[in-house]
């Protein structure tokens, strides 16, 4: 139940309130969709708990390769328990093959793969519509230290060699996806970890025989289907709600 918990934090898709613990919080999955930086909105049944369940599986897996990382457990179909952290205020956004903004800003035709990963940033701010900036904004802005970039960037690729891997094997391309990651305080310091959520809803997810979109293009888009596409996903990542 969340009713008497203290709500710290409500974004356009997740809240986050008080944790049981020290340095503890909960996040919990909206069914709220929202795009085009929220001038879109939906509210599609049962998304949140999938985004949960999907999210919830795949943070123990990068941990298990050694991401550190923001995820306690997973404690009800909406709710996660997760340690307090400080956001750094940049989007990390990894592209496989070229799709959505880039697209429209640099020309590039939808589905063309990518000669390389393509690392991008962009500032963490809804009021300036999330713009693109450079490592060099990240520094003057004191945004991030380089070092930390370095360890972002670094750990970005892993994670985005693992994940690719991981949906190869059950028939979905991994084309792009957004990234956060936050400062835990540790006992040796601040480490920076992966935080937020990976989830249909952050990123692009084709199916690797029909191109068809398994993510959240299908409301961006109009294509309708959306729950029933990140249904199939979790199902088969071989997970159920029960
Ligand atoms: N993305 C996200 N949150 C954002 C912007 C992008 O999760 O605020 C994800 C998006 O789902 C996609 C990838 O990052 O998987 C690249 O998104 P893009 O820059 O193409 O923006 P979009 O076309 O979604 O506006």
């Amino acid at each position: 139940m969340t009713a008497d918990r203290e709500k710290l934090y409500e974004g356009k898709a997740k809240i986050l309130y008080k944790g049981p613990d020290a340095g503890t919080l909960i996040q919990y999955f909206k069914d709220d969709a929202t795009a085009f930086n929220a001038q879109k909105k939906a509210v599609l049944d049962g998304k949140g708990a999938l985004n949960n369940l999907i999210s919830a599986h795949l943070f123990p897996a990068l941990g298990a390769l050694g991401i550190p990382h923001h995820f306690i457990e997973r404690i009800s179909d909406r709710e996660q328990l997760i340690k307090q952290v400080q956001i750094v205020p940049v989007e990390v956004i990894i592209r496989n093959v070229a799709a959505g903004s880039i697209c429209s800003r640099l020309g590039l035709t939808e589905g063309a793969p990518l000669p390389k990963t393509l690392i991008e940033f962009c500032l963490k701010d809804d009021a300036l519509g999330d713009p693109v900036i450079a490592a060099e904004h990240i520094d003057v802005l004191g945004l991030a230290t380089p070092f930390e970039m370095d360890e972002i960037v670094e750990m970005s690729l892993r994670i985005n060699d693992f994940l690719s891997g991981l949906f190869m094997a059950i028939g979905v391309k991994l084309i792009d996806f957004k990234l956060e990651f936050g400062r835990l305080e540790t006992e040796d310091g601040v480490q920076i970890v992966l935080a937020d959520e990976i989830s249909p809803d952050n990123c692009r997810l084709w199916d690797s025989d029909t191109d068809e979109k398994m993510d959240k293009d299908r409301f961006r888009r109009d294509l309708g289907g959306l729950v029933e596409a990140y249904s199939e996903i979790a199902r088969r990542l071989g997970l159920s709600l029960s």
